[in-house]
């Protein structure tokens, strides 16, 4: 079947969003990516630069030997959340920051308002996000670019329906289900180095010197590495050093500094 021949680990196919580390996967996918590019208007889960409540410095148990810091360790709010949506049309959210997995689903009518990203792409055709992360992967690209790292990207966008069609016909212990999938969000992108002639992806990205200075400087841009090698337990996923989602700047950094550094854990969701 097609996962054979692809000299990586188990944890790079399972990108339960991506679905084609390698070229020929991609290039499958592009008829079904295709039929549903339209989109509704939808207000979507766009994360808003909502400030972290967090700087409430316990100052009565301060004592004058321990200055209080300006910034706390851990900004990740201690709330509780629950998913009280009556429609699977809008995804999951926590302070505008959607949360898309197997446990927090979407259906097809969540279509986000998308735009065309005018970045470099060696996926499936043509890249398409949500303006505030599209603008985020453009800088992101090119601060990369002036460290001599010429990124690009895999995948994108993915339509429910293209999911549903590469669950029908793939491995569903590889594939999500369709609805499970973040790149439905518009906010996710699978990113790749091109070395010169030379495509660096998968886990051989996470090992490079490319993926090591996106997971320094992504959150500068407001992307995290959102499924971090050791936390499947949390986000249900294996480590995917390619796999970057946009979450806003605060978030971004608000995250890199949970214990795990999982998106869950800074919205209060792992449990
Ligand atoms: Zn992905």
């Amino acid at each position: 079947m097609r996962w054979k021949g692809f000299a990586v680990g188990a944890a790079v196919l399972l990108c339960p969003v991506l679905w084609w580390p390698s070229t020929a996967l991609a290039e499958r996918s592009t008829p079904a990516v295709r039929t549903d590019a339209t989109t509704s208007a939808v207000p979507t889960g766009t994360p808003q630069p909502t400030p972290t409540p967090s700087a409430s410095s316990p100052t009565s148990s301060t004592p004058s030997a321990t200055p209080s810091p300006a910034t706390p360790d851990v900004p990740a709010p201690a709330r509780p959340a629950t998913d009280t949506r009556t429609s699977k049309s809008e995804p999951f959210a926590v302070d505008g920051i959607a949360v898309i997995s197997s446990k927090y689903r979407v259906n097809a009518r969540f279509s986000p308002t998308l735009v065309a990203t005018k970045v470099s792409s060696t996926g499936a055709g043509k890249v398409k996000l949500q303006k505030v992360a599209s603008t985020a992967v453009t800088d992101l690209f090119a601060a990369a670019k002036k460290a001599g790292y010429q990124l690009t990207v895999r995948s994108a966008y993915r339509s429910y329906a293209s999911q549903a069609a590469w669950y029908r016909t793939g491995d569903r212990n590889l594939v999500a289900p369709p609805g499970a999938s973040e790149h439905q969000s518009g906010l996710a992108v699978d990113l790749a180095w091109l070395k010169g002639s030379t495509l660096v992806r998968g886990t051989d990205l996470g090992r490079s010197p490319a993926g090591a200075w996106l997971k320094r400087h992504a959150a500068e841009f407001g992307f995290i590495v959102r499924y971090p090698p050791g936390t499947q337990r949390i986000t249900g996923i294996a480590f995917e050093p390619w796999h970057f989602r946009y979450v806003g700047v605060e978030a971004a950094t608000g995250v890199a500094k949970t214990k795990s550094k999982t998106l869950e854990e800074y919205l209060g969701l792992a449990h």
